[in-house]
């Protein structure tokens, strides 16, 4: 069984930000020259998301406007975590749009459903941030 791991690192403009990030992830199995497992891709930071959906702007306002819903930034003393850190909700809207996504890989692809892309969800950016990718199999 081979095993590859790769970094990406993302220092985004906007404090909330949503990339898609589906061609580095098929650069870093291209690398891989692996044909047959699974890819394993996830934040390494507890204040952003790696998860899979569609690329269409509107549904991407949809998941902002939704999640700023569920876990506002301000007030950002509403939040118990505050106060060293003003990032309280980044790690709720976290929780939500989750840690990782595994993809199968099958024939050198990802083998993806219809319409599933890959995206980074930041949610305390303007600093740079890490997502793991390893890719585990033959
Ligand atoms: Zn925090």
């Amino acid at each position: 069984m081979k095993s590859f791991r790769k970094v990406l690192t993302f220092n985004t403009r906007n404090r909330r930000d949503y990339i898609n990030i589906t061609d580095q992830v098929i650069d870093a199995l291209t690398e891989s020259g692996i044909k047959e497992g699974l890819c394993l891709v996830n934040a390494m930071h507890i204040t952003a998301s790696v998860y899979i959906n569609d690329d269409e702007s509107g549904l991407i306002k949809d998941f902002d406007a939704w999640l700023e819903k569920l876990a506002p930034y301000m007030p950002v003393s509403q939040y118990h975590h505050n106060g060293a850190e003003d990032n309280g909700d980044a790690h709720l809207k976290r929780q939500v749009m989750g840690r990782e996504v595994v993809v199968a890989v099958t024939d050198g692809r990802l083998d993806f459903g219809p319409w599933e892309q890959i995206f980074y969800g930041e949610f305390d950016g303007r600093r740079p941030k890490r997502v793991l990718i390893k890719i585990i199999g033959e």
